[in-house]
């Protein structure tokens, strides 16, 4: 089964939007599970100091290696083979196959930053990796890692209704999702178009590959292959 261990500073923000909906019925029926530790309790002294200054001077503050890791080997065992993530701007951008791929695995391990980030010494030592979700900063990670494992629980075997109703998504086959309509027909003078309502399996397929490729072509250009 899936299963996230997610160290914050901030465990009380979990399960949160995780807790609803899609991923929140999942977790209810045990088809994921999800569990938070607190990096304070390694702490240091009285006042379980988790940061320091950054060295070489600068703004902020800096969480510390040896705290981190320690939050690290408390809660993990040597056999566990999850991926160890990190969320950060300065990782590799989270897509949707790294997202899939993630989900059919046995979960993940994600430590969330806060303040300037962490100690580049713990990154390298526990074999951290970096990701993230786009490239704006974040006052923390936390919301970065409930994006992500939103991300994967719905692409986990049964959460979704229809394993299909993943497939035809935006980015699943490297363009954008066509036009989606429902009732009623007609609403405020605009109509469904035709094609959806004619029954045609092959024409409505040939229709949306080619709004497909025109949403595409208009927004995400860098999605498209390059041109020969
Ligand atoms: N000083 C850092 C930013 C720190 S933001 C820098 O300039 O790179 C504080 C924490 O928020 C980070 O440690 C990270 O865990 C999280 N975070 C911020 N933006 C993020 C993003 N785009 N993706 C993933 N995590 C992010």
């Amino acid at each position: 089964m899936f299963s996230a261990s997610v160290l914050t500073l901030y465990p009380d923000m979990f399960p949160g939007p995780l807790g609803q909906s899609l991923s929140g019925d999942a977790l209810a029926r045990g088809l994921w599970a999800l569990e938070t530790r607190d990096i304070r309790e390694q702490g240091l002294g009285r006042h379980r100091a988790v940061d320091d200054t950054p060295a070489g001077g600068g703004p902020g503050m800096v969480i510390r290696a040896d705290v981190l890791a320690a939050s690290l080997d408390a809660n993990l065992t040597a056999e566990d083979a999850r991926p160890r993530l990190l969320m950060s701007p300065r990782g590799r951008p989270l897509t949707q196959a790294r997202a899939r791929d993630l989900s059919q695995g046995p979960g993940v391990i994600v430590v969330c930053g806060r303040f300037e980030g962490v100690d580049e010494r713990v990154i390298e030592a526990r074999g951290l990796e970096e990701i993230s979700i786009g490239d704006y900063v974040l006052s923390g990670g936390e919301i970065a890692a409930i994006v992500l494992l939103d991300a994967c629980v719905r692409l986990i075997p049964g959460v979704m209704g229809k394993t299909e109703s993943g497939s035809d998504e935006s980015f699943e086959n490297g363009l954008l999702e066509y036009p989606q309509y429902t009732r009623p027909r007609d609403w405020e003078n605009r109509a469904i178009p035709d094609i959806l309502l004619s029954g045609d399996h092959a024409k409505i397929a040939a229709w949306r590959r080619a709004q497909s490729e025109r949403l595409t072509r208009e927004r995400r250009p860098d999605l498209l292959p390059p041109k020969a």
